[in-house]
């Protein structure tokens, strides 16, 4: 899937979980969904950018966003999505049916068991796990790594109930239960880890291998990661320019809350950066990950963004075509 920029979009703040690891407090998970824009308006704003986007939708639980489908379907006519989702939304059959699963980059599918087990969450998880796989979406299951779910690893494996898709650990990170993670991680806990990481892995070889890229939250190798994750602050990043944080009402960030606006999508206002720089924030480790790496830094531009000082906007400078493009570039 070819695409020139990636955005980590909070669609909205609502969920109907309450997991005790969740970065949301109860109060915020239970406000009252706010719609900023109709699915064209928003599909049409990502457009008038200029660029090809990819999509990641989250939240709160993104499929309980109340235009949910009519927005993937509008953003998927040009744009590619990815999604973290809990799996409990009846709007998710009618997903199914509507979305083209060759626009849809990844879909992670988060167990939760404690909600799951305290709201009998279970059958409906599975009935969309089915679903979305049966009609040919890239999915994946993960749970994230509590030491109680690595004392029950086996039993966990088991709540899936479509052959193959295992949950994959995902690190515990923060504080929880008056401990920080994942330091705080014990001996045990880190060997049940490895071996569920490892599991994993096998479980999802062929599937992993056939793909053209990671999905961008990529579990697969946090068992690298069980004594910390390492510092980014000062690494070159293309954050700003090939990747953007997104608010619910379209106000863009290069990542985390203490860095610059950049404009905002609704209103026409978005302004990529021209070229990586120095990281100067603290953000979700796998977006860290993957835009530090040599094939976003070395690379400076995306497609339609200028490699030199500009004073050209992006979005015009796509409109332009190969050649202009390349004088520009000079
Ligand atoms: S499902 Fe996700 S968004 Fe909802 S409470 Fe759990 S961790 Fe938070
Ligand atoms: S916090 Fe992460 S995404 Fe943001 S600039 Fe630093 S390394 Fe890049």
């Amino acid at each position: 899937m070819d695409y020139d920029i990636e955005a980590d979009w909070q669609l909205l703040n609502t969920c109907n979980y309450r997991c005790d690891y969740c970065f949301f407090p109860g109060e915020v998970l239970g406000e009252k969904t706010v719609l900023y824009g109709t699915p064209d308006e928003w599909a049409d704003a990502f457009s008038a950018t200029g660029l090809t986007w990819q999509l990641h939708l989250t939240g709160g639980e993104p499929s309980a966003y109340p235009d949910f489908v009519d927005l993937c379907a509008a953003l998927t006519r040009r744009h590619v999505i990815s999604l973290n989702s809990n799996l409990t939304q009846t709007s998710l059959a009618d997903f199914a049916r509507r979305i083209d699963p060759a626009r849809v980059s990844v879909i992670n599918a988060g167990l939760h068991p404690d909600e799951r087990a305290r709201r009998r969450g279970l059958e409906v998880f599975n009935r969309n796990l089915a679903l979305l796989h049966d009609a040919g979406f890239p999915i994946f299951v993960s749970v994230v790594a509590t030491p109680d779910v690595l004392a029950a690893a086996d039993d966990i494996a088991r709540l899936p109930s479509v052959p193959g898709l295992v949950p994959v650990p995902k690190l515990l990170r923060g504080s929880y239960r008056g401990q920080h993670y994942p330091e705080a991680y014990d001996e045990a806990e880190r060997e049940a880890f490895r071996v569920m990481s490892r599991k994993a892995r096998s479980a999802y070889g062929a599937w992993r291998a056939a793909r053209s890229e990671p999905p961008t939250i990529d579990p697969f190798a946090d068992d690298d990661f069980l004594a910390g994750t390492p510092p980014f602050r000062g690494k070159t990043c293309a954050a700003g320019s090939r990747f953007v944080r997104i608010e619910p009402q379209g106000d863009v960030f290069r990542c985390g809350s203490d860095t610059a606006q950049q404009g905002n999508i609704l209103t026409g206002t978005f302004a990529p950066h021209a070229r990586p720089s120095p990281c100067n924030s603290g953000y979700c480790f796998y977006f860290c990950r993957k835009y530090t790496g040599a094939e976003y830094t070395s690379r400076q531009v995306a497609t339609g963004v200028l490699a030199g000082p500009s004073l050209v906007p992006p979005h015009f400078v796509k409109r332009l075509g190969g050649a202009l493009q390349r004088v520009l570039r000079r």
